[in-house]
């Protein structure tokens, strides 16, 4: 990682110095076709500039120009000026962000004064995403006088083939799959309370260790095509 950016910082110093020598070619003071290459050349240095700057975890501290902004020591990035690229890495792992946790003990008016991240990403079909907030206020029902504080909290999300592993501070939760809006809400309940004939329906294990701590959970999938089968099944049998 110390490599890594000392290697940046030397390609950075290369890249201002051409950018600079580009700069002040004197071609660049007469009109012409070679006036016209060198403010090209200086254009995809910008670019270069850009990519690169994406690669910089901006983390060897800042410093402040003659026109009083503050930029990174390294890349020259302005501080908090919103990013629009993210270069990933094609082989090896793919970083984006760092794990951000509320840090702020104060209510928010609202959700959005209290995001600190709302984010997600596509990675080979399956979706993420992080959702970090402090805590907020929020009007149940929509009514003056009926408002709730939503504590502040880290939601990550997974989705994949339609099922949703859904992970916060307090919850890990699984959906198998999304209700309709015509559907009622799912009943809940600890296993312990489910009576053993709907117990035997649920592929459901449970893991514990020597000590009796639970260690987790296995969910057999559910055979795609036959759930309206089991329904009608267990129907008749209740009659
Ligand atoms: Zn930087």
């Amino acid at each position: 990682m110390k490599a890594a950016a000392s290697d940046l910082r030397r390609e950075f110093k290369r890249l201002f110095r051409s950018m600079s020598f580009v700069s002040g070619h004197p071609a660049l003071t007469r009109m012409g076709t070679q006036a016209k290459r060198f403010a090209e050349i200086y254009q995809q240095f910008g670019m270069l500039w850009e990519f690169l700057a994406l690669q910089c975890g901006h983390t060897e501290g800042w410093r402040k120009t003659r026109e009083g902004k503050i930029v990174c020591k390294t890349c020259g990035t302005v501080r908090n000026v919103a990013e629009r690229w993210l270069l990933l890495p094609q082989q090896g792992t793919k970083i984006v962000g760092r794990r951000g946790l509320p840090n702020s003990s104060n209510t928010f008016p609202n959700k959005k004064a209290a995001s600190i991240v709302d984010d997600s990403i596509e990675f080979h079909g399956s979706k993420v995403t992080v959702s970090v907030h402090n805590a907020y206020r929020s009007r149940l029902f929509r009514r003056e006088g009926h408002d709730i504080t939503i504590a502040a909290d880290r939601i990550v999300r997974l989705r994949e083939d339609g099922i949703e592993c859904w992970l916060d501070s307090h919850l890990i939760e699984i959906k198998m799959r999304r209700r309709t809006r015509l559907e009622p809400p799912a009943y809940h309940g600890f296993v312990s309370e489910l009576p053993k004939r709907v117990l035997k329906r649920f592929p459901l294990l449970v893991a514990y260790n020597q000590k009796g701590e639970f260690v987790g959970v296995t969910i057999f999938r559910p055979t795609r095509n036959t759930p309206s089968k089991v329904t009608a099944r267990t129907k008749s049998r209740h009659r």
